[in-house]
């Protein structure tokens, strides 16, 4: 019997509706390919018309219905026309990372052959680096105030969170995944010398998870230097990990140093598999180009290969990184106009998956 893994898709909206069709077209193929076995369910929540229809983003039971799934393959949320963007993330995106304990946000930073960086003087190879950011505490806290208000002496006041819990967990995460790659190469992020109470403890706790992992050179990297070391040497980056809102920035600026974030994907993970964690392009859901068929799918085929991989598919993802690669390199005729071609969503979409099949 082949492996079976059960997928819940959802599309979303704007052209998330576009491009995760063409990430199941690819993620078929690889199964085909591979011989395991994909069980995808679509789902027609988490976007505007179920809001419309619904006045909520989610069904009630939403955790129950995901909940037994192996992996969400997500596409994007927003249609602020209808629904105001704090609404719709709030309402789907944040709901599941917090339900569903994603407590690792993971984008991998990879300048692929066919894609051209920003960055002056760097080639395929050149840049290849994973930014951990912790997901579910630190400065997004929502604990806070304001005092005093309308007067002059208006005060407002926002406190970062860390748990001991939160801090190691996101670290032993980053620590495995060094530890597990050539370089064996760890980079925290911290602003010790100026966020003084929070980021020192931050410190503490990653020199103490250090001498857990004799294997891994670990260094820090104070914020402001690391985002000016992003573009000017990012080569010397092997895993990069960054509480909440360090990560968050970092995590769109590794991508745009690589190339365009239209081609980028991103994992919300639950390492310990209690539940499903999620897969999802970085770009959202685009409402200027929606509809015209030009959205690049190449970020939400990516996601797709993550998901394989954290399924335990690993030969499979690699193969689809490989033919996203070879298609971005070699068929230009293909290309999505983002890139500079006169191409569509599906020509790409369906390029990359033949590459898939014929390659195995
Ligand atoms: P969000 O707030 O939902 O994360 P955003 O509104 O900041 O997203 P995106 O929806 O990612 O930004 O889009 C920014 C712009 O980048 C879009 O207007 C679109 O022109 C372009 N873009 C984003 N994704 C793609 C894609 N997959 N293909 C082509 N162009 C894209
Ligand atoms: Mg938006």
């Amino acid at each position: 019997m082949s492996q079976r893994y059960r997928i819940a898709a959802i599309l979303g909206d704007g052209i998330g509706r576009e491009v995760v069709p063409e990430g199941l077209r690819c993620l078929r193929a690889a199964a085909e390919a591979h011989g395991f076995e994909l069980d995808v369910v679509e789902h027609d929540f988490a976007c505007a018309d179920h809001w419309l229809r619904h006045g909520a983003m989610l069904p009630p039971d939403w955790k129950d219905v995901l909940g037994g799934f192996d992996a969400i393959f997500f596409g994007a949320v927003g249609w602020p026309e209808v629904v105001p963007d704090h609404v719709s993330l709030w309402g789907s995106l944040l709901q599941f990372r917090r339900g569903f304990d994603q407590y690792v946000n993971l984008r991998p930073v990879r300048l692929l052959r066919g894609v051209r960086s920003p960055l002056r003087d760097h080639g395929p190879g050149d840049i290849d680096f994973r930014v951990v950011r912790e997901n579910t505490e630190g400065e997004y806290s929502n604990v806070g105030g304001r005092i005093f208000e309308g007067t002059d002496r208006e005060t407002v006041l926002q406190e970062t969170v860390l748990t001991r819990i939160g801090v190691d967990r996101v670290l032993r995460y980053a620590f495995d995944l060094a530890a597990g790659r050539p370089r064996k190469h760890l980079t925290w992020a911290t602003k010790s010398n100026g966020i003084s109470i929070a980021m020192p403890y931050w410190d503490e706790r990653a020199a103490a998870m250090a001498k857990q992992y004799p294997d891994v050179v670990a260094d820090k990297d104070h914020i402001d230097i690391l985002a000016a070391k992003f573009v000017l040497r990012p080569g010397q980056y092997d895993v990069v990990v960054a509480s909440n809102l360090f990560g968050d920035i970092l995590s769109d600026l590794g991508p745009a140093c690589a190339g365009t974030i239209g081609i980028a994907p991103s994992a919300n993970i639950n390492p310990d598999r209690t539940w499903p964690s999620l897969f999802e392009p970085v770009h959202g859901s685009a409402p200027d180009i929606a509809g015209r068929g030009i959205a690049n799918p190449v970020g939400q085929i990516w996601s797709g290969a993550m998901m394989l991989e954290h399924l335990g598919e690993p030969a499979a993802a690699a193969a689809v990184l490989a033919a996203i690669e070879r298609v971005l390199a070699d068929r230009p005729e293909v290309l999505t106009p983002d890139l500079g071609g006169p191409g569509t969503t599906e020509g790409l979409g369906t390029a990359i998956a033949a590459e898939i099949a014929w390659a195995g």
